[in-house]
């Protein structure tokens, strides 16, 4: 953009902004990303931008995961740059093969089904249940074969998933390790412990829209000193990711606060789009979506994205708390439109990433009723089994249904 058609484009927003406060007060809605970013992460990210001759150093990186491990009760921590490669990593340390088939839930993101094949082993999709959303042991049983080696289970929206347990007895059974998708849940407590801490392996996402965020970024765990051998392997491997890629990253990061969380964000959002609109990250491009594994897969967790974790780390409590707190105004809404909640198991503690409903398909498709009558755009997690991915799985009716009807609220308010 030249800078008289950036002028241009700033003057035509902002009168725009000017007319729509004028006639009904701009509406700003709760973000559905950058959620957990403030002040004071703009502060940690315009250090890193001003000491580059720091960023190949991984000390940072190291103390993150440090406090990461503490914080979560896990044995061993080790960060990547996205947790669908820290779930490549825990592929990879588990020894899974060409060929070796993994159970994963029919309701899921495309990267999680990537990370497996792109190690060339075979997703097989069960179904969930429509009360957490999470794996349905019943049918995770159904799907078991001589081939299967591992299985995947998820807590979905900051919700421990129903059949926690259950899963977990029936791949102790089988003699099949278990990965715990915590992208969603990083806090979330079973009975006294985080999850993510019961199958032999578990990861968490630090990616813009996730309970704690680095703009891309997650977390693999496991209390087992030979796969935490193996994931240090693998990391070590791991290439870094170049400093154009880090700048975009740390851009991203003002970009969201400024676009999305800011409370004048109606102004200075589109300040930030003319100073860093070009360089924003987005986590999965439409290779990635086709099932193509990007060049850059695979990148380590350098010290300036880790220095933004440790600083949203410190604050992960005090939000989780503020998201079971809004939580309680979706309950009262379905209470009194006769909408079913989402369970929250007894014993334990979710962090309410989002608030998942089931509307009708029509309610789903077009989302102003929530616009016009609550002050939010929900969230449309997932649009298809293997999201965005247009995608179909075999025999999962729930996951279908949750795909046309599930819908979810934001727990976080915006910056005030
Ligand atoms: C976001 C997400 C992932 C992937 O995490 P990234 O950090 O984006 O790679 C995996 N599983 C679930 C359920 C997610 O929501």
């Amino acid at each position: 953009m030249s800078k008289v058609d950036a002028i241009r484009w700033f003057v035509g927003r902002q009168a725009r902004n000017t007319r729509a406060l004028l006639a009904e007060g701009i509406r700003l809605f709760p973000p559905l990303a950058g959620a957990t970013l403030d002040v004071d992460d703009v502060r940690v990210v315009r250090e890193a931008l001003a000491r580059r001759d720091d960023w190949a150093e991984g000390s940072t990186t190291a103390r993150f995961e440090e406090e990461f491990s503490r914080w979560n009760g896990s044995r061993h921590a080790a960060a990547f740059l996205g947790g669908r490669v820290a779930l490549s990593a825990c592929v990879y340390a588990l020894g899974l093969r060409p060929g070796d088939e993994v159970i994963l839930p029919g309701y899921t993101c495309v990267v999680v089904a990537n990370a497996f094949r792109f190690a060339g082993v075979v997703p097989v999709f069960a179904d969930i249940e429509l009360e957490t959303y999470g794996l349905d042991a019943g049918s995770a049983a159904r799907r078991i074969t001589p081939r299967t080696r591992a299985l995947l289970l998820h807590h979905l929206y900051g919700l421990v998933c129903r059949d926690y347990e259950a899963l977990l007895d029936l791949a102790r059974r089988h003699g099949l390790p278990v990965i715990e998708d915590c992208a969603q849940a990083t806090g979330a407590v079973w009975q006294g412990e985080k999850v993510g801490n019961r199958g032999e392996m578990g990861f968490y996402s630090f990616e813009e829209s996730k309970v704690m965020t680095t703009i891309l970024g997650g977390m693999a765990v496991t209390g087992d000193d030979r796969l935490a051998a193996r994931l240090r392997e693998y990391q070590e491997r791991a290439p870094t990711p170049a400093p154009e890629r880090v700048e975009s990253i740390l851009r991203t990061a003002l970009l969201d606060y400024y676009q999305l969380k800011h409370p004048k964000r109606w102004f200075f959002g589109d300040v930030a789009h003319l100073l860093h609109g070009k360089q924003r990250i987005v986590s999965t491009s439409q290779e990635e979506e086709q099932g193509t594994r990007p060049a850059d897969y695979g990148q380590r967790m350098p010290s300036p994205i880790a220095a933004l974790g440790r600083n949203q780390l410190a604050k992960v409590d005090r939000y989780n708390e503020l998201r079971r707190q809004a939580a309680l105004r979706w309950d009262r809404w379905c209470d009194e439109g006769g909408y079913r909640r989402p369970v929250v198991l007894e014993g334990s503690v979710p962090v309410f990433l989002r608030y998942p409903v089931m509307v009708s398909p029509e309610m789903k498709r077009d989302l102003s009723w929530a616009e016009s009558s609550l002050g939010v755009s929900p969230g449309v997690w997932f649009t298809s089994p293997l999201h965005p991915a247009p995608s179909v799985v075999d025999d999962c009716p729930n996951a279908d249904e949750a795909v046309r009807r599930c819908v979810n609220f934001p727990c976080l308010p915006g910056g005030t």
